[in-house]
């Protein structure tokens, strides 16, 4: 769990200016969710906080320290995307254990979180299976799972649930919500999707054409205008 700090971020393609400098505070242990007009730069600041692209200008805080200069896979943070991006070749429990695996951890360390993970998302029942024999919100799941086996500091999410037909969104966000009360961590979540929004947010930042239009709860957000 960790608190972020943004500052005056800025972002340009060359002359395009995408971000003109957004200020934001997120608290430890909040759900937050950016929402916005397709092409508002909501995936570019997710983007930018993961270390996934650079900024143009400002600072990036994680617990007080500045981490603008510090590569993505050593912020702590984990991010799921809109497309599960799973490995077809590799069963759910290798898709889950691989970055683990990676990063050096002892076989007992990583089995105990991958299993915590499934049986935390349904998915003890799946786990030798390949990504191709899943049903596209069991593959979310273990994109999520592949997530969660981090232990990461903060969350992010990119528009996770837009792949999904009506039904399975329902129970994906359902899962999420229960997701964050149990292990309560920092949660950045993408949507143009006002029901998730509402739903999962302790806060609501509203961008438009790159600044920060509003912040509030939902309450605040949606039932004033
Ligand atoms: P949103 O997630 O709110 O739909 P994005 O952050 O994806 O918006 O995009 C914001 C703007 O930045 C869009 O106009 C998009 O075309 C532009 N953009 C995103 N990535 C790039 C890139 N790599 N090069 C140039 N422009 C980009
Ligand atoms: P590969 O075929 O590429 O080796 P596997 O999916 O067979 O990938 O798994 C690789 C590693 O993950 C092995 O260490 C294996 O013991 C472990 N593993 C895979 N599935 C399970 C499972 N259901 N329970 C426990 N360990 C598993």
């Amino acid at each position: 769990m960790a608190d972020l700090k943004l500052t005056d971020i800025k972002k340009a393609y060359g002359n395009v200016t995408i971000l003109h400098g957004v200020d934001l505070a997120i608290t430890d242990g909040e759900f937050v969710v950016f929402v916005g007009p397709s092409g508002c730069g909501k995936s570019t600041l997710l983007r930018i906080i993961a270390g996934l692209e650079q900024v143009s200008g400002g600072d990036i805080r994680i617990d007080g320290q500045s981490v603008t200069n510090v590569p993505a896979s050593d912020r702590g943070l984990a991010m799921v995307f809109q497309s599960y991006a799973l490995y077809p070749h590799m069963s759910v429990y290798k898709n889950m254990a691989f970055a683990l695996e990676n990063m050096g951890l002892g076989r007992s360390e990583v089995d105990k979180r991958v299993r915590r993970a499934a049986d935390m998302l349904q998915l003890t029942a799946y786990l030798d299976r390949k990504p191709r024999a899943l049903s596209g919100g069991q593959r979310q799941r273990v994109a999520i799972g592949r997530a969660i086996v981090r232990d990461p500091k903060i969350f992010l999410f990119d528009e996770p649930l837009s792949n999904l037909d009506a039904e399975l969104r329902v129970a994906t966000r359902k899962e999420l919500a229960a997701l964050h009360a149990e292990i309560g961590g920092t949660m950045i979540y993408v949507t143009h999707d006002q029901v998730e929004a509402m739903t999962l947010a302790d806060r609501i930042v509203v961008l438009r054409a790159g600044v920060i239009e509003q912040v509030g709860t939902p309450l605040e957000v949606y039932n004033h205008p």
